[in-house]
């Protein structure tokens, strides 16, 4: 699903973010991606989401090489992943179910099938008695359930949750592990990238650390997961 092949990527500037990183990510894993603040989550989203480009190696998604994929061919790969931002990036002015069918429209998705996939989608978060709120009458957790809604309307294969337990409680971040964790068991790859060591702790899944743009460790690779 995801493949880095001796990644780097350096910034105009001089920053190296990430540094000869190499990884999979297989099709339907839940894998969480660990760091500290500079550690190089952000410019790992970027690469894979396309909105930055690898300095050196290979970045493959889906198949695809990202490195040698065409500007007109990006927009596709991204309907192709849900992302759900650490901000939400709800528009205000907009209820929760127009936030979700407007994701629809701008890809010129008929109005009969956007009638029947916003509902849907709002029952599998969970949120089906509030789609007609606007996003500053809901909770941050219910306004991140409409963000996953939202990352979920072109049943994308991969979902990517960016620091999700930044903006909400913690027991709702439990919860929208749950969430996460139902999506995936359905065979939707899931990536969570985040800085909380708890969070990534609390569940027995698969955790890839990176530390100054190094992979540093990687849960899978142990022979005894349970330690530590
Ligand atoms: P994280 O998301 O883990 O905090 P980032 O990927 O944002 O890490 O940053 C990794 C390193 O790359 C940091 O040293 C950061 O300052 C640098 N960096 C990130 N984005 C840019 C950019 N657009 N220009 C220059 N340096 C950047
Ligand atoms: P987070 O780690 O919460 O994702 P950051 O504070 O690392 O956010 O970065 C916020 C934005 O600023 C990101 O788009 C990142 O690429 C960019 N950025 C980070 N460091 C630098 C830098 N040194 N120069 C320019 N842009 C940067």
């Amino acid at each position: 699903m995801i493949v880095f092949d001796r990644v780097s990527k350096v910034y105009p500037g001089g920053n190296t973010a990430l540094k000869n990183v190499s990884l999979h990510i297989q099709k339907g894993e839940f894998v969480f991606v660990l760091g500290h603040s500079g550690a190089g989550k952000s410019t790992f989203l970027k690469l894979i989401l396309r909105e930055e480009k690898a300095t050196s190696g290979r970045v493959f998604v889906n198949g695809k090489d990202l490195t040698r994929m065409k500007e007109r061919d990006v927009p596709y790969l991204r309907r192709n992943m849900g992302v759900v931002f650490q901000d939400f990036r709800l528009i205000p002015s907009m209820t929760a179910y127009e936030n979700v069918a407007f994701a629809m429209r701008v890809t010129n998705i008929p109005e009969k099938k956007i009638a029947s996939r916003v509902p849907y989608v709002f029952s599998l978060v969970g949120l089906s008695e509030k789609m007609d709120k606007y996003p500053d009458e809901l909770s941050g957790g219910e306004q991140q359930r409409v963000a996953l809604a939202r990352a979920l309307v072109h049943s994308p294969q991969l979902i990517i949750a960016d620091e999700p337990t930044g903006n909400i409680d913690p027991e709702l971040s439990i919860e929208m592990m749950e969430l996460l964790s139902a999506i995936n068991s359905v065979g939707i790859t899931v990536v969570v990238v985040t800085h909380e060591h708890e969070l990534a702790r609390h569940f027995s899944k698969r955790v890839i650390t990176i530390d100054h743009g190094n992979v540093i460790g990687d849960s899978q690779n142990r022979q005894n997961a349970g330690e530590d």
